[in-house]
């Protein structure tokens, strides 16, 4: 099959795989917890697409141009047994897989970082969103201390895996703790990147003021510590890169209020039973478990994924205004980062 492109000319890189809804976290930016309470619905067992399903549409995604493939959640590690899905998925390979990873809150990598390695994970992104425990618990919301996600990037690191840390930054609730992180992981190998809060989902209370412009903070960091740019390694790379120009590494920033990169967006999102979002500000995604299910051959798979692609228009962020704000829109937790 030849490389897909959508209506825009954006060919199809990335696939972000979800493999639950559900997480042991209840950040507020995510999964409040008036909304993801008690008596929340999350997907049943038989509704999660299997690991036979996920490696199925995987080898199709391959086919259609993907080089790159990140799990997430929900939080992934909460899937039973993911080594295997890692496993057979870093067998893919052969089939044009460059590079696999994971997002993951990391609560669980003390357990689980020798048996993901072992199944062939190269890479993991860590989120943290702050070194002060009130900050971040305040945050987490299940009152998960900081010390166990660094107990987790150090399983990490120890078993062999590269640690990238996500920090998501919150006017007046973290922006705080800029500089504490930026020092804690300056010289250790492990890259931080600044995510700006996204309106993702509808239930998470956005506002525009609660943005801190990534510009603001590579601001408040060179002031510190002097910051040089890098060239993005390839085209679409969601972060700016940065070094600091004394030698301690790198960060980058993620400025997907303040600077979209719609033009680049080569990302689809596959939701945990099966349907694929090809826009994080998606109101809806396509089922792809029922034909699955219903006995698709993989060719014609491979035709409703060049359908849905080929149809693929999607700009969201560079469109937000007040009447986007308005639209119906997948939760974070549904689809993954
Ligand atoms: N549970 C895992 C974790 O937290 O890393 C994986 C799933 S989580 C949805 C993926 C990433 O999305 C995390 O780094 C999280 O901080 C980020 N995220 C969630 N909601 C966000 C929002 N409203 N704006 C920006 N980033 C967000
Ligand atoms: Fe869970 Fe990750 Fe969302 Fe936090 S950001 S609630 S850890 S899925
Ligand atoms: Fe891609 Fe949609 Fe984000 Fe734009 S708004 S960068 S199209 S996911």
């Amino acid at each position: 099959m030849t490389a897909l492109t959508d209506t825009l000319a954006r060919p199809l890189r990335d696939l972000r795989i979800s493999v639950t809804d559900r997480c042991n976290f209840r950040c507020t930016y995510c999964m409040p917890k008036e909304v993801f309470g008690h008596d929340f619905v999350f997907l049943r067992r038989e509704q999660l697409l299997t690991f036979e399903e996920i490696e199925r549409l995987a080898r199709l995604f391959l086919a259609a141009g993907v080089t790159k493939i990140r799990l997430t959640g929900g939080e992934p590690l909460l899937r039973r047994d993911l080594e295997s899905l890692v496993s057979m998925l870093s067998a893919l390979q052969p089939q044009g897989l460059t590079d696999l990873t994971l997002t993951t809150n990391g609560s669980l990598l003390p357990a689980k970082a020798g048996a993901l390695r072992d199944a062939g994970l190269d890479r993991v992104t860590v989120s943290l969103d702050s070194l002060d425990d009130d900050v971040f618990q305040s945050m987490n919301d299940v009152r998960f201390p900081v010390a166990r996600v660094l107990e987790g990037i150090e399983a990490a690191q120890q078993a062999g895996l590269s640690v990238k840390v996500n920090m998501v930054v919150k006017r007046n609730v973290n922006d705080g703790s800029v500089m504490d992180m930026a020092e804690r992981f300056r010289g250790t190998g492990i890259i931080l990147r600044f995510i700006e809060f996204m309106d993702v989902g509808t239930t998470n209370g956005w506002r525009l003021d609660d943005v801190v412009p990534a510009q603001e903070l590579v601001d408040r960091l060179s002031a510190r510590w002097p910051l040089e740019s890098v060239a993005p390694r390839y085209p679409g790379e969601v972060a700016n890169r940065l070094r600091y120009a004394d030698g301690a590494g790198e960060i980058g920033v993620i400025a997907s209020v303040t600077r979209p990169f719609c033009g680049d967006c080569t990302r689809a999102r596959l939701s945990a039973e099966g349907e694929l979002y090809t826009c994080l500000f998606a109101a809806h995604g396509r089922d792809l478990r029922g034909p699955l299910r219903e006995g698709a051959t993989d060719q014609q798979l491979a035709a409703l994924l060049g359908r849905i692609w080929g149809n693929r228009g999607d700009r969201y962020s560079e469109l937000r205004s007040a009447e986007t704000r308005d639209r119906p829109r997948v939760e974070m937790s549904h689809i993954g980062g």
